[in-house]
């Protein structure tokens, strides 16, 4: 193999490993995405259920205070009965109205607390409901991010040991250190040079020279001669034929 075709050889791993680790990047960031919209909707679901046991607290508060002005009535009323005079006897059925009145009030708000109940008891089930909708499908998502997940990861490792290879069959040190260094900074590192002339990577046109030097690596290559590196004179792209 030419020095041009190991490199062309060792750029396409890399590009495999490139995807894989812009991959490996962007699945955790979905899922993270999916387990924000169940826990939105979770919230939906809690609040729901915060309002409801508010509202049934306040029923039974009226409850209970209605329940102390029965009591008191009552109370009131046995007193009546056991009243010494008129004024007396009066003055109870006063407090007994007043009281009375109070009641009254008290069993209304009670009510009408209680009317608010069923609405509370619909939103909540309608939150359940959206909850269970999207938990099925966000659960079902997450674990084929999990799964695509572990696979690309065996897969970029699979790619890695490759690479190593691919890496040692370059003969030429100083094409693969060219290879390296430039990588870090341009992406293909080794790109055709058309038949008109222009790199393919950064669309220049190239001077006559640089065409020249490029064929002249492809006699090379045929005749098992040692092949140059030959540079984009705009981007630094290795260029082949
Ligand atoms: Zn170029």
């Amino acid at each position: 193999m030419t020095v041009v075709e190991t490199l062309i050889d060792l750029q396409e791993v890399d590009g495999r490993i490139r995807e894989l680790e812009h991959e490996l990047k962007d699945l955790p960031r979905r899922k993270a995405l999916e387990v924000a919209r169940l826990s939105a909707v979770n919230a939906e679901l809690s609040t729901a259920k915060s309002n409801q046991a508010f509202a049934s607290q306040r029923v039974k508060s009226f409850e209970a205070d209605a329940e102390a002005l029965r009591e008191k009535i009552q109370q009131l009323k046995l007193s009546q009965s056991s009243a010494q005079t008129n004024k007396e006897y009066q003055q109870y059925s006063l407090q007994i109205d007043l009281i009375s009145h109070d009641l009254e009030t008290t069993e209304n708000n009670q009510l009408s607390a209680m009317d608010d109940l069923p609405a509370h008891e619909s939103r909540i089930a309608d939150a359940q409901k959206k909850f269970d909708d999207i938990k099925g499908g966000v659960d079902e998502v997450c674990a084929e991010l999990d799964e695509r997940i572990k696979e690309a990861e065996a897969m970029l490792a699979e790619a890695k040991k490759e690479r190593e290879e691919k890496s040692a069959a370059v003969a030429d040190p100083r094409a693969r250190v060219y290879y390296e260094r430039l990588k870090t900074k341009r992406w293909p590192v080794i790109v055709p040079l058309t038949q008109s002339g222009v790199c393919d990577g950064c669309h220049l046109v190239q001077p006559p020279s640089v065409s020249q030097l490029v064929d002249l690596n492809v006699k090379n290559g045929e005749a098992g001669q040692p092949q140059r590196i030959v540079a984009c004179t705009m981007c630094g792209r290795m260029l082949y034929r």
